[in-house]
C-alpha cells in the first residue's frame, strides 16, 4: 500500500528513475529538438541558462567548506610517516595526471566549432597576459572575502587548505577550550558541506532538463558537425586514464618492487565498482579489501583510503586537463598557452583536494578550473556551450575517472605500505 502511494508521489515517473538515464535521455532529446527544429527551439535556452546558474551559485561554498573540512580531516597526529608520503604520493599522482590530460589533449585536440565570433569575448585573455611568476604570487590572497567574491578560484583554495590544516591543530590540542573551538568551527564545516552536497543533489535532479536545453542550444546553432566532436573528446579521455593506469600505477607499483600483474588482479574489483557506482566514497569498502588482500596493514588503509576518497583525484585531474583543452579549442579556437597548462597542473591538482568522491563532483570543479585560466562559464557564452556538451557527457566520462581514481589509492596505498617495509601477505592480516 505504501509502496503504490510513493509510486504516485509528484512526479515519480521523473523522480523515481535513475538519473543517469535521465540525463542521457535528455541529451539524446536535446540533440532531436536541436537538430529537428533547429532555431525554432532557441525559446529552451533559459532554461539551460537557469542549469549552469545553478551549479554556479553552489560553487564557491562547496569549494570553501569541502577543502577546509578535507584539509581538517588529515590529523596532524596522523599525518605522520605515513600520511606525509601517502600525501605527497597522492598529489604528485595527481599533477601527473592533469599532465597526461593535457598531453593527450594537445596531440588529439578533441574540439568541436563552436561560435568563432563569441570567440575572443570569451578567451582567457587576462590570465594569457599574466606570466607564471606573478600567477604563483596570486595564489596568495591579499584578502580572503575580496577573493571569495571575485569568484578568484586558487587564492581561495589556498587560504581555505591553510585554514583546515589550522583547524586540525585546534581539534588535537590538549586545551580543552582550544580544541572545543577547533571541534566547533570543524563542526560547522562539516555541516555546511553536508547541506551542499543535499543542494547539489537537489541541483541534479533538474540536470536532465537543463543538459536537455543546452544540448538542443548547442544543435540548433550548429547541427550535426558537433557529434565527430564528442566522440572525439569521450576518446581522448579515455586514452588518458588508460595511459595513466599504465604508466603511472603500473610503473610506480612496479618501482615499488610490487609486481603490476599482481596489482591489477586485485585492483580490478574496485576498478569495476567504481566504474559502474560513480562514487569513490561507496567504493571505499572495496579499495579497502583489495588493500588487504594486497597485504597492506589495516592501520594504513583504514587511515589512507578513505582520505584518498576525499583528497585523492586522478582520474578527475585527466578528466580536468582534457576538457580545458576541448573547451578552450572550441569556445575560442585558440590552444592553451604554457602559462594557462601550467596553472591547470596547479589549479586541478588543488582542486583535487576538493573534489567530493560523489557522482558528479568533478564536473562542477571543473567550472573552478576553466575560472582559474579565465574561460568562465557565462550564461550564452561559447564557453557555457563548449561546457554543456561536457556535462551532457558527464555519465560517461565520470564511470572512467572514478574507477582511476580508486585505482590510484589502492596503487599510492600499496606502495607506502611497501616502501615502509609494511607490505605482508594477505595471511598475515
Ligand atoms: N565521481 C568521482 C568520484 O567519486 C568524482 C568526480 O566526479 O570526479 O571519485
Amino acid at each position: 500500500m505504501e509502496q503504490s502511494e510513493k509510486k504516485k508521489g509528484f512526479m515519480s515517473w521523473y523522480f523515481g528513475t535513475n538519473l543517469l538515464y535521465r540525463i542521457l535521455a535528455g541529451m539524446a532529446l536535446g540533440i532531436i529538438l536541436g537538430l529537428v527544429f533547429k532555431e525554432h527551439i532557441l525559446w529552451i535556452k533559459p532554461f539551460g541558462d537557469l542549469f549552469v546558474r545553478l551549479l554556479k551559485m553552489i560553487v564557491m561554498p562547496i569549494i570553501v567548506s569541502t577543502l577546509i573540512t578535507g584539509a581538517a580531516s588529515i590529523s596532524p597526529a596522523k599525518l605522520g610517516k605515513v600520511g606525509i608520503r601517502i600525501v605527497l604520493l597522492y598529489l604528485l599522482t595527481s599533477a601527473f595526471a592533469v599532465a597526461i590530460g593535457l598531453f593527450v589533449g594537445s596531440l588529439l585536440h578533441p574540439h568541436v566549432a563552436i561560435d568563432a565570433t563569441t570567440v575572443a569575448s570569451a578567451a582567457g585573455k587576462d590570465v594569457a597576459k599574466l606570466s607564471f611568476s606573478t600567477t604563483l604570487l596570486n595564489i596568495v590572497p591579499t584578502n580572503y572575502f575580496t577573493s571569495i567574491v571575485n569568484e578568484q578560484v586558487l587564492p581561495v583554495i589556498f587560504f581555505s587548505i591553510l585554514f583546515g590544516i589550522g583547524v586540525s591543530y585546534l581539534c588535537i590540542s590538549k586545551d580543552e577550550k582550544v580544541r572545543k573551538n577547533g571541534e566547533t568551527i570543524l563542526a560547522f564545516f562539516e555541516g555546511v558541506s553536508t547541506v551542499m552536497t543535499k543542494m547539489v543533489g537537489a541541483i541534479m535532479q533538474y540536470a536532465p532538463v537543463g543538459v536537455c536545453a543546452l544540448i538542443a542550444t548547442v544543435f540548433a546553432t550548429l547541427g550535426a558537425k558537433v557529434i565527430g566532436g564528442l566522440g572525439m573528446v569521450v576518446l581522448t579521455v579515455f586514452i588518458g586514464y588508460a595511459l595513466h593506469i599504465l604508466i603511472v600505477y603500473f610503473g610506480v607499483v612496479g618501482l615499488f618492487g610490487i609486481s603490476p600483474v599482481r596489482f591489477w588482479k586485485e585492483a580490478k574489483n574496485p576498478f569495476i565498482t567504481g566504474f559502474v557506482t560513480r562514487s569513490s566514497y561507496g567504493t571505499v569498502p572495496v579499495t579497502m579489501e583489495c588493500c588487504k588482500n594486497l597485504g597492506v596493514p589495516k592501520e594504513v588503509y583504514s587511515f589512507s583510503i578513505p582520505l584518498g576518497a576525499t583528497i585523492n583525484m586522478d582520474g578527475t585531474a585527466i578528466y580536468q586537463g582534457v576538457c580545458c583543452i576541448f573547451i578552450a579549442l572550441s569556445a575560442t579556437g585558440q590552444m592553451l598557452t604554457g602559462a594557462q597548462m601550467g596553472t591547470v597542473i596547479l589549479t586541478a591538482t588543488l582542486m583535487s583536494i576538493g573534489t567530493a568522491g560523489v557522482p558528479g563532483a568533478g564536473a562542477i570543479m571543473l567550472l573552478m578550473v576553466l575560472d582559474s585560466i579565465g574561460l568562465r562559464v557565462d550564461a550564452g557564452s561559447a564557453v557555457a556551450g563548449a561546457y554543456a556538451i561536457i556535462l551532457g557527457l558527464d555519465a560517461i566520462l565520470d564511470m572512467g575517472r572514478t574507477a582511476v581514481n580508486v585505482t590510484g589509492d589502492a596503487a599510492c596505498t600499496a606502495c607506502v605500505a611497501k616502501q615502509m617495509g609494511l607490505l605482508g601477505t594477505k595471511a598475515d592480516q
